[in-house]
């Protein structure tokens, strides 16, 4: 068995980003500049996005941190949205999900200009991914994609199970492991809470990708001999033996599936730090292109 070291690749990641920007600076260019708007108090999303800060510090990036109270309206939030679409000095920038219940979150997603939709939720872009073309691939499935790719993990003619279909993981995963090329020409299995037998379809998976939210979800006894799996879930579990109260925990029973299979990836240490790193990856992508449109 082989862990699929999400912390170690998203260090290489930074490090390699890093080292583009020092060129960029050396020849006196712009260097990438990510925004990021955070509406409320969540302590979770603080966590997120305070990570996503420190990570354009960390590579060199110019960063801008938005926060916005609560109580904001939908209007005030688009209001927000068109000054940074307009702001040249920003090269992308996301808005931190969830959003407090008053706001329609696909009216703000679609507000975003798709060439700084760095998140690749913008429905220009979301189609462009099914489609092959070239575009920002939502960070959690690009960063899926990357870690398959660094450790050469063949997936072509594989049976892929995905777990969850939400529009920032399930969904999108599913289409980018069946396009043609690698990672990729896997038959994809698209699972939900509405799946009848998903336990006998996921035993039958040669990778399987959990992006529910349910701890221990995957047991041992779900999986195939030397299957390949990949735990996308981040559960925060009630610890008072650490500091902060809580431990975080994925959707597999790491300790007893990883007995079984070929590659695994660890929570925390996997898919996790992999997102930052493909978001600063969509960064450097968003100035280039800003930079030839200029
Ligand atoms: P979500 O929007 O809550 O979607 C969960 C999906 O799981 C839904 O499609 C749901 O089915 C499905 N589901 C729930 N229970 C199920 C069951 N018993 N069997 C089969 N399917 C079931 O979640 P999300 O935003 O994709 O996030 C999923 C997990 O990944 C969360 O723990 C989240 O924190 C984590 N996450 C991690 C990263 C990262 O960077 N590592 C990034 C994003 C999210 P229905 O559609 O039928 O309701």
């Amino acid at each position: 068995m082989k862990v699929l070291d999400g912390k170690k690749i998203s260090n290489d990641i930074k490090n390699e980003i890093a080292a583009e920007v020092d060129k960029m600076k050396s020849n006196e260019e712009k260097v990438p500049h990510l925004a990021a708007v955070i509406v409320g108090n969540d302590g979770a999303s603080l966590t997120y996005v305070g990570s996503k800060v420190r990570a354009c510090e960390r590579v060199g990036f110019e960063s801008t941190l938005v926060k916005m109270p609560s109580t904001t309206s939908e209007v005030e939030l688009l209001q927000k949205i068109k000054e940074l679409n307009e702001n040249d000095a920003i090269d992308g920038f996301i808005v931190q999900l969830p959003l407090p219940p008053q706001i329609d979150t696909q009216k703000i997603l679609m507000a975003i200009d798709p060439d700084k939709d760095v998140d690749g939720f913008h429905p220009t872009n979301f189609g462009k991914m099914a489609l092959d073309m070239s575009t920002f691939i939502p960070a959690t499935p690009f960063g899926i994609l990357e870690l398959l790719e660094r450790y050469e993990v063949d997936t072509k003619g594989k049976h892929t199970v995905v777990v969850g279909r939400s529009h920032i993981v399930g969904r999108p995963m599913s289409i980018l492991m069946g396009r043609r090329g690698w990672p990729g020409n896997s038959t994809v299995t698209l699972t939900h809470s509405h799946t009848k037998n998903i336990t006998q379809i996921i035993s039958q998976a040669d990778i399987i990708i959990t992006a529910l939210g349910t701890p221990n979800f995957l047991k041992a006894e779900m999986v195939k001999d030397d299957a390949v799996v990949i735990d996308v879930g981040i559960t925060r579990v009630a610890d008072e033996t650490r500091e902060k109260g809580y431990r975080i925990v994925g959707d597999v029973d790491f300790e007893n599936v990883s007995k079984k299979v070929s590659y695994i990836t660890p929570v925390p240490g996997g898919v996790g730090p992999m997102t930052i790193a493909m978001l600063l990856k969509n960064t450097l992508l968003a100035r280039e292109r800003h930079r030839l449109k200029a």
